[in-house]
């Protein structure tokens, strides 16, 4: 029987999915390279790059193998398919569980079968069994259920060192200078990189790739073992920290390789505990790592899948306003902001605080609509998907989901930067005034956000406090109108 197995560009697994047991002389595979889908938004080069590139590595590797591997170019991925089918005649499609609503719905109607998806510890249909009866969903609560289920840094039913996490002692300020953080390994660009970069179309922006993010599997397990010899031991600590010159810190930079494939998280989950009961990591650094690849990374993938596709609507807080021009090139004396996008700009990556406290915050707290967000986050970061991309700015950054997820909006003001980054220092604006031309638009709107919100937010215990705070300001018809001054700016580009 002549059986094709469809690939798609977040699969690049050999011994995972639809292509777990298949082996050259059965095998067709198709790689569609959708045109349609390269130009639909303005991508970051480097996302483009990355994911064009590990594709053509990944059927590379496999014709190396003895596979017959058909590359195809097409209007869409649908299109690429059906030519497929029509040119070569196979007895059938088989395709792993692609991870986006859309193109899942694509290869049931194409008439593919699909197989179930292995790329997570938890399959989407395990977590909705988990979630199921339950009135909140708790990472901690998904993440115990994890730990006990799969047996990562366990002594017998108790978790190693009697707690479940020690996140309290990740929250450290950044240091002030001195300090040296690791470098990832960088793999140079060769002829195919060139060939992907000279094909991307006029409108895809940022810099240039360095070579910094695994186009394939061997540059893949390379930057793990730089993660586990030279960042591990020191990770946590610095976690929630930002700094101007720094862009790095300890994180991992894993994502990307983990979102395409390159990387499968039961073997990331297996060096962390090996190099902890090797004695070689902290129990604090590897439980922090843990908790983020065992836990968070996998709850996003059951939330994405249990409530979609109404989800991508959701828009609790009633947010109009459309993304800022900063988002889009526009000039900003906002320090913290400026460094994130700067950040951004040259690798198509911001750590997770940048984009949560940074970004995302200033979007909640201006009242940006939450699907233009996250369309400049899917466009702009090195791994961004869809599955990644709504719960993180719906549920956790923009409370658009009205607490389905966070149990409170993340909102915070100039204080909360000030006290884990360096910004504020070199910044145009005052971190703690609220009102007057020097004040921290953070801050501004903060308080302004508060307001807007009083009625939802003071029957939630967790920031009641802070709305009390807000009854008792002495200047707040000051702070409103500053704050229709700050949100003008931002709407032009000028704050
Ligand atoms: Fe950001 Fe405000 Fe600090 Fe400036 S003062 S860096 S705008 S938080």
């Amino acid at each position: 029987m002549a059986e094709t197995v469809w690939v798609l560009g977040d699969q690049l697994a050999r011994r995972g999915g639809a292509l777990r047991d298949a082996e050259p002389g059965d095998t067709t595979v198709l790689l569609v390279e959708s045109d349609r889908l390269v130009r639909s938004r303005p991508w970051h080069r480097q996302r483009l790059h990355l994911v064009l590139t590990a594709m053509r590595r990944f059927a590379h590797a496999l014709r190396e193998e003895g596979f017959d591997v058909d590359v195809r170019p097409a209007p869409l991925l649908a299109d690429g398919v059906r030519d497929h089918i029509a040119e070569r005649r196979p007895d059938l499609v088989r395709v792993a569980e692609p991870t986006s609503w859309d193109a899942r719905r694509t290869a049931e109607r194409l008439g593919c079968v699909v197989v179930r998806d292995d790329r997570f510890l938890c399959h989407h249909e395990e977590f909705a069994d988990w979630a199921g009866g339950r009135s909140t969903l708790r990472l901690g609560d998904f993440y115990r259920a994890q730990r006990r289920r799969f047996g990562f840094l366990m002594d017998g039913e108790e978790p190693v060192g009697g707690q479940w996490s020690f996140d309290a002692e990740n929250r450290q300020r950044p240091p002030r200078e001195g300090h040296d953080w690791p470098r990832p390994p960088i793999a140079p660009l060769d002829d195919l990189d060139q060939e992907v970069l000279a094909r991307l179309p006029a409108t895809a922006r940022g810099e240039q790739p360095v070579g910094l993010w695994p186009t394939d599997r061997a540059h893949a397990l390379r930057l793990l073992d730089h993660v586990v010899e030279d960042v591990l031991p020191g990770f946590g600590p610095y976690q929630d920290a930002m700094l101007t010159g720094e862009w790095r810190l300890r994180h991992t930079l894993l994502s990307s390789s983990l979102n395409l494939g390159l990387l499968h998280p039961r073997e990331v989950c297996e060096r962390i505990e090996e190099a902890y009961r090797g004695g070689r990591v902290p129990l604090a650094s590897a439980e922090g790592l843990l908790r983020q690849v065992l836990g968070w990374r996998e709850y996003v993938w059951g939330v994405y899948w249990l409530w979609m596709p109404e989800y991508r609507d959701a828009n609790a807080l009633s947010a109009a306003r459309p993304l800022p021009p900063l988002f889009t090139g526009a000039p900003t004396r906002m320090r913290c902001v400026r460094s994130a996008l700067e950040g951004v700009h040259a690798r198509a990556y911001a750590h997770h605080i940048q984009r949560l406290m940074v970004l995302g915050n200033l979007c909640l707290l201006a009242g940006v609509r939450p699907t233009e967000l996250v369309d400049w986050m899917h466009a702009s970061f090195v791994d961004g998907a869809e599955w990644v991309m709504l719960p993180n700015v719906i549920g956790m950054a923009l409370y658009a989901d009205g607490g389905r997820m966070a149990t409170k909006p993340y909102a915070g003001g100039g204080n909360y930067i000030d006290r884990m980054s360096d910004h504020c220092r070199s910044c145009a604006y005052a971190h703690r005034e609220r009102v007057g031309e020097d004040a921290c638009p953070f801050t501004t709107l903060y308080w302004s956000f508060l307001d807007r919100h009083r009625e939802l937010l003071a029957g939630n215990h967790r920031v009641a406090r802070q709305v009390r705070a807000l009854e008792r300001l002495p200047d707040l018809d000051e702070v409103r109108t500053r704050a229709q001054v700050v949100l003008a700016r931002l709407d032009e580009g000028a704050l």
